[in-house]
């Protein structure tokens, strides 16, 4: 397995830091505002009212019903909350499902550069993880083109993640309807990766394979409240699963875990009752980072950004750098940490296909994030003339 390197990055920073050094942190994927009041009362009220025992190991009914309402009602279905499991954070729904689904030898195809736990969960189960490449002359998206190319009589399943981290991109109605219907065709899982779904900018429409289909036979949904509900503390995320694969997954989630928290269930539970306002100026916020970021991005020698459409990072390509500075993207992570007290990620953190590629999270105030950029305007330009 592999595992996030953003986390490491982010404690070499503080190590940095702890020396007396100024960081601007860009490189860890949280929102930095605290989790709506709200939220937090009911997680109290629960703690006071002596809410800390064991759940149910797919969760609470009260949050099971909650999430099925809210799934069925946002993609216009009808969700059985038998088919709902809620889990540790979306990691545990992102690593359960696919071990749960994945035999030995099978193979999982899935968007490289992307998320690290989909490639690391395949490869634990004895499966075989197939990079789906995507490059910026597709916007980062993965297509069913791309897709049905990778397919043969081994593949069980399709990771799409839409809004994307790392690149920050969107996939079509088409693309979703197409590898969803792709993997209706060949009788296989789309796992539909969807925790920035709420973040999504200049009116872009997010689609769910639950927008293609009337039945979850071949869909599994991953969300989560850390990133819409800025909670990512609290581990809480969830699967809707076809009922062949609640059973199984659910052992699985029993043995690792035996269930989330029990007050953080409650603080689930408001949060999906709960009113939007707050998650509406969250969003609000991340877009005007984003225009920040990638308007300063654009006046920077030697990167090229594509403008992102959703979630809260700017992936951009960084090759003119390296190639001058005869360092891979990791090196210059290194190297623009220690001596420009910048920190971010290289996109081989995210797979092999970022190589080439730095990863920047808009998780930061606006005025640090420009104190960021033209630290990395100069970074550049003391390159350029090496
Ligand atoms: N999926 C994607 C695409 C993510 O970026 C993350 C977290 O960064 C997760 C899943 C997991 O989220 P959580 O913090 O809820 O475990």
């Amino acid at each position: 397995m592999g595992q996030e390197a953003a986390f490491g990055i982010l404690s070499k920073a503080k190590e940095l830091e702890k020396k007396g050094k100024t960081i601007i942190h860009m490189e860890i994927g949280e929102p930095d505002f605290p989790t709506p009041k709200h939220i937090v009362d009911a997680a109290i009220t629960a703690l006071n009212n002596g809410d800390t025992h064991y759940t149910p190991t797919p969760g609470l009914p009260e949050l099971r019903s909650a999430i099925a309402t809210s799934v069925s009602k946002t993609y216009d279905t009808n969700i059985d909350f038998n088919n709902v499991l809620v889990t540790v954070g979306g990691k545990e729904a992102v690593f359960g499902s696919i071990v749960t689904v994945t035999e030995n030898n099978t193979e999982i195809i899935f968007p490289n550069p992307g998320y690290p736990a989909y490639e690391s969960a395949t490869n634990f189960a004895g499966g075989k993880a197939i990079s789906c490449n995507l490059t910026d002359e597709f916007d980062f998206r993965m297509t069913p083109e791309n897709v049905n190319e990778l397919i043969n009589d081994k593949t069980i399943g399709i990771v799409i993640n839409s809004p994307g981290n790392p690149c920050g991109s969107i996939l079509t109605k088409d693309d979703v309807k197409g590898i969803t219907e792709i993997a209706v065709d060949h009788n296989l899982y789309v796992i539909s990766d969807e925790l920035y779904s709420s973040i999504i900018f200049d009116n872009e429409k997010h689609f769910s394979p639950l927008n293609f289909v009337d039945n979850l036979d071949n869909v599994i949904l991953i969300d989560g409240f850390s990133k819409k509900y800025a909670m990512t503390g609290w581990r809480l995320g969830y699967a809707v699963v076809p009922t062949a694969v609640s059973p199984p997954m659910s052992k699985l989630l029993n043995n690792l875990t035996s269930c989330p928290a029990s007050f953080v269930q409650r603080g689930g539970i408001a949060a999906i009752n709960g009113s939007e306002t707050e998650i509406n100026k969250m969003i609000e916020i991340f877009r005007e980072r984003r225009d920040v970021v990638y308007a300063e991005s654009q006046k920077i020698n030697g990167i090229k950004a594509i403008k992102p459409k959703g979630a809260f990072y700017l992936f951009f390509d960084v090759k003119q750098l390296l190639d001058k500075i005869n360092m891979n993207s990791e090196q210059l992570v290194i190297y623009l940490l220690e001596n420009y007290g910048i920190a971010m990620l290289h996109g081989t953190a995210m797979g092999s296909a970022g190589e080439g590629y730095l990863r920047i999270s808009f998780a930061n105030s606006v005025e640090n994030l420009k104190i960021g950029m033209n630290l990395l305007a100069t970074a550049a330009n003391d390159i350029l003339k090496l």
